[in-house]
């Protein structure tokens, strides 16, 4: 049999849409009326919402009542990182927001924090949230001006690494700070619970697990505080995300969320491809650098450097024989920047890393197919040609 045409190691950046999804996308796609309106089409509107808001609620074990809808998870970081928050009628303010120097540019930013109310907390040289120096800034945190708002991800897009988030959350907690966590890579690859109170917002994105682009959402602990809306107007979300709802792209996200639920232990299969990978290019190339290795990791992610080939250079290589990977973070002009997750670790690598993210669509025989012509690639980088 004939392999196949394109290999996809790029799930980190996007996860190609579920069949599930797609059809529970079409299904609904003639159902023509505004979520909001109460006639019987608006009732059958607002029910595909309701259905997603139920089956996104359930992937992180949340009361769906508190599952606030955005367009992605970029928008859900903007609206959970503000100064301004509230408790019912009451203003709740946060007066500095602490990020995790690896994180993703999107909660990087700061949200609509000023320049000076944002402090970077840093990684170890293995990925991992450096929990002492964590403990210091927020412990200097001076509650007279406001509550410290803390930012982290669960799981790093570029290494894979997962973040201790129940520590980091008990010393959040121990400073009477609020915890953000950027669960995005995570969410359907392992278990999440926000009913622990580990969390006290996630932000969660649909197109990283199989759904459309598009949607994504803030999930609440508990919705007695609340940030500030964002976008203000028609009052949908409950107020805290006006605009009317894409019932078609909301089916895809809820139908993803419900999959991604089902199939958990399926990811075993892909940590042990993933493990196959990694234990095959260290035999082709054995000078190559791996990062965040030894330490937990997502099941599907392998990120390192081949000495002598630039990852950019690498990366057209491995797109000319047919396999998507990701040099680093791809920035949304498509253009490739060093690596600020490596940067944080404190690495100091000339040629940059290249990401393979791999998901329940792969089979051995992808592994197999990507080492033969990574063989070639990596004689040629040895070489100097
Ligand atoms: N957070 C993490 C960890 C990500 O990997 C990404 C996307 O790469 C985002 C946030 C942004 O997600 P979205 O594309 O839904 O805005």
């Amino acid at each position: 049999m004939a392999g196949k045409s394109r290999i996809y190691f790029d799930y980190n950046a996007s996860a190609p849409l579920l069949d599930d999804a797609r059809a529970a996308m079409i299904a609904v796609m003639d159902i023509d009326a505004n979520p909001s309106s109460v006639h019987a089409e608006g009732r059958k509107a607002r029910a595909v919402v309701k259905k997603a808001r139920r089956q996104v609620a359930a992937l992180v074990n949340a009361n769906p009542d508190h599952v606030v809808f955005t367009s992605g998870a970029t928008e859900a970081a903007a609206l959970a990182l503000t100064p301004h928050y509230s408790m019912g009628r009451a203003p709740v303010n946060m007066s500095r927001l602490y990020v995790c120097a690896a994180d993703h540019p999107c909660t990087l930013e700061g949200g609509s924090f000023r320049a000076e109310d944002r402090m970077l907390f840093p990684v170890r040289d293995n990925g991992l949230v450096d929990l002492p120096a964590l403990e210091q800034v927020v412990a200097l945190h001076d509650h007279a001006a406001g509550l410290p708002l803390v930012v982290c991800h669960f799981a790093n897009n570029e290494t894979g690494v997962i973040q201790p988030v129940d520590e980091i959350s008990r010393l959040v907690k121990a400073n009477r700070g609020v915890f953000v966590v950027d669960a995005v890579q995570a969410a359907g690859r392992l278990p999440i619970d926000i009913s622990t109170g580990f969390a006290d917002y996630l932000i969660l994105s649909s197109h990283k697990i199989g759904g459309p682009k598009g949607a994504g959402a803030l999930v609440a602990f508990s919705d007695l505080l609340m940030p500030m809306p964002l976008i203000r107007g028609g009052g949908q979300e409950r107020g805290h995300r006006s605009g009317t709802e894409s019932p078609v792209n909301l089916a895809g996200f809820g139908q993803a969320a419900e999959h991604a639920l089902n199939s958990m232990d399926e990811w075993q299969d892909v940590a042990h491809l993933r493990d196959q990978l990694e234990e095959g290019i260290r035999e082709v190339a054995p000078t190559s650098v791996f990062y965040a290795q030894g330490e937990k990791r997502l099941p599907n992610t392998i990120f390192f450097s081949l000495p002598g080939m630039k990852a950019e250079t690498l990366q057209i290589a491995l797109d000319l024989d047919g396999f998507a990977t990701s040099p680093g973070s791809a920035c949304s002009s498509g253009k490739v920047g060093a690596s600020h997750v490596l940067a944080a670790m404190g690495v100091q690598s000339g040629e940059g890393a290249i990401r393979l993210s791999l998901g329940l669509g792969n089979s051995a025989a992808d592994v197999s197919d990507f080492l033969q012509k990574f063989a070639k690639i990596a004689e040629r980088a040895a070489s100097g040609e």
